[in-house]
């Protein structure tokens, strides 16, 4: 997969994408990052990449131009069609679900906005997504657009050293993850639950989907509904 991003602060990318899973991922060549200061595809002398709104108003907005032109370079030097993602507090909720989608594709380009947002044009005309991680306002779009590409990438195939894992992560089967213990089985007092100590994979194999339909019984009943829906049966597992 290939990731693009634009943004006008591109140091902010190098904590995250240089290390952990998200490095190993480039080294592994699963991945390859490109953070692009989008203020060089300006096309005026002092390199102005905002301007103020018309009709008047607080805040300046990003113009189309520099986002535009970015845009069409990263597209031709790939010669890819990709899914172009405005970092937006408008946007549609991210989700795991989101997070799939975006992990089957090639290429993938991230628009981080600033200050009082974009330029109408670039919603309507350039992007095939708009994305909020959240119902609340950050100053700018990079901090979502590193949520977005954690999840992402450590979906593609090879990325976590346990293939497996990510299908048992929280929200994958639509519920959260059962609770997890490790040694020592008695610390200060506190027990790990008998059947993990058991050997019985299969009671420990039920005690965790209890458990996972349990925590998202009480901590999440909106997932929960959602999941019994899904699963086209009404029928509470839990009552
Ligand atoms: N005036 C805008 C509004 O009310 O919708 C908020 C602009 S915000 C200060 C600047 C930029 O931060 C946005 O253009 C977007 O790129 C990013 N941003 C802020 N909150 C976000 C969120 N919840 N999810 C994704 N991006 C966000």
């Amino acid at each position: 997969m290939k990731i693009d991003i634009l943004t006008l602060f591109p140091e902010m990318f190098s904590g995250v994408l240089g290390s952990s899973i998200l490095k190993k991922a480039a080294e592994k060549k699963a991945v390859s990052y490109n953070v692009v200061n989008f203020r060089e595809f300006s096309d005026d002398k002092h390199k102005t990449v905002d301007d103020y709104p018309y009709g008047g108003g607080a805040g300046m907005v990003l113009k189309p131009q520099p986002i535009f032109d970015a845009v069409d370079y990263l597209k031709n030097e790939r010669n890819a069609n990709p899914r172009v993602i405005l970092l937006c507090p408008q946007g549609e909720k991210y989700t795991q679900k989101k997070a799939e989608e975006f992990a089957k594709e090639d290429h993938l380009i991230f628009i981080c906005g600033h200050y009082e947002g974009y330029d109408e044009r670039i919603r309507e005309h350039l992007v095939s997504d708009e994305i909020s991680i959240g119902d609340y306002v950050l100053t700018g779009g990079e901090l979502g657009a590193m949520v977005m590409i954690d999840s992402v990438v450590r979906l593609l195939p090879g990325v976590l050293g346990n293939d497996e894992s990510p299908i048992y992560d929280s929200f994958s089967s639509g519920l959260l993850e059962h609770p997890h213990y490790t040694r020592p089985a008695d610390f200060r007092g506190m027990k790990v639950p008998e059947v993990l100590l058991s050997g019985n994979h299969q009671k420990i194999k039920e005690w965790r989907e209890n458990e996972s339909l349990y925590r998202t019984k009480s901590r999440r009943p909106d997932l929960m509904e959602k999941y019994l829906l899904e699963k086209n049966n009404n029928i509470d597992p839990l009552n």
